[in-house]
């Protein structure tokens, strides 16, 4: 076969158990040019060299010294890793109980002494055969199941830095609200966009923006590593962090020690105000006691992301929603609240923005 499998291109291994040795030599004979040949003389040998060459098929006499052909089937059938080798049993006896008897422990057929070669042959090729059909459907499925799993993972990272996706975030997002809601916890966002990125392709090209944006998923990676965090690139320039647990002044502190890392590591940039790469960033954030939902998180973040570029970029603005009070901390360390704004009347949350102003 050219796309050949293992399961298609190997040889096939049988196990013959039998205390008799004149037997094992007669089988030998009859199936050595097919298949290759093991054997053990008693039934102990034989479930130490099945678990040791796990055979394609057993053909297993019933009559031995110490444990017998039902008890080697019955430990075999027990042991899940043996569990699916074919047994045949091959015996003298032929009354219809010890055929059941033998099928009841989980032999998948009977060839009876003295042996008669085309039946054996026949018998064995047409258990091999399945054995066969069966492996190859089980490396098959096995295949199939790893490049799914493949996918699933592309399909939720984004390919450029290896960070969530837009797609991973928004379920992640819908999930994290959802539970958020039914624990009565805290919920931010943070969503925060490369100042004059486009400035910054068409100074430097667009390896070099890739490079930028790589490495802003990187800081975001090592940045967010609680359990529960999930950084993510939103879109182009545009990435968002998500922070169960987290209220907007703590979101807001969380966004602006990632806006002052990447200050810090002062990435020339010719086309922005501080002469090296900054953010500018939203954060929401707060309760989730009411009915809110993704749509309206990310559309509060956008806003406040909008007062940072407005505002004259590289700094975090902060909304915070909170239930019916005017209760706002300002996130430690800023020096000034730039307003308040309330926000849509459905969710009847007041909002309050507190803006943090660049180092
Ligand atoms: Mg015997």
């Amino acid at each position: 076969m050219s796309n050949g499998t293992e399961a298609e291109e190997r040889r096939q291994k049988i196990l013959i158990v039998d205390d008799t040795p004149a037997n094992i030599e007669i089988l030998y004979k009859i199936l050595k040019k097919e298949y290759d040949i093991l054997f053990a003389k008693n039934g102990k040998d034989g479930i130490r060299m099945v678990r040791e060459q796990a055979p394609d098929l057993i053909l297993l006499d019933i009559m031995m010294p110490g444990m017998d052909g039902y008890e080697v089937c019955a430990v075999l059938k027990a042991d899940p890793a043996t569990a699916k080798i074919p047994v045949i049993f091959v015996t003298a006896m032929v009354n219809e109980e010890d055929e059941a008897k033998g099928l009841l422990c989980g032999a998948i057929d009977y060839v009876t002494k003295p042996i008669t070669p085309s039946i054996v042959l026949a018998r064995v090729r047409n258990h091999l055969k399945l054995k066969r059909s069966t492996d190859l459907l089980e490396e098959l499925t096995a295949k199939l199941e790893e490049k799914n799993r493949e996918l699933e993972i592309l399909a939720r990272e984004d390919g450029l830095t290896g960070i969530a996706n837009r797609r991973q975030f928004n379920e992640v997002l819908q999930s994290e609200i959802k539970r958020a809601m039914r624990n009565g916890r805290a919920l931010s966002l943070i969503i925060c966009d490369v100042d004059h990125f486009k400035k910054y392709n068409d100074l430097y090209g667009h390896l070099a923006g890739d490079k930028c944006l790589q490495l802003l998923g990187a800081l975001l990676r090592e940045s967010f590593k609680r359990a529960g965090e999930l950084p993510a690139r939103y879109g182009g320039e545009e990435f968002a962090v998500i922070l169960p647990d987290t209220d907007a002044a703590t979101g807001a502190q969380q966004a602006e020690r990632l806006r002052k890392l990447l200050a810090d590591l002062a990435l020339p940039h010719a086309g922005s105000e501080e002469g090296v790469v900054t953010v500018s960033v939203g954060v929401v954030g707060g309760m989730m006691t009411h009915g809110l939902d993704a749509e309206w998180f990310i559309r509060e973040a956008d806003q406040a992301l909008y007062l940072s570029k407005a505002n004259g970029r590289n700094r975090v603005t902060s909304v915070a929603c909170e239930d019916g009070d005017d209760a706002v901390s300002a996130p430690q360390g800023a020096p000034e609240a730039s307003g308040a704004h309330e926000s849509n009347g459905h969710t009847g949350q007041t909002l309050h923005a507190v803006s943090q102003s660049a180092g």
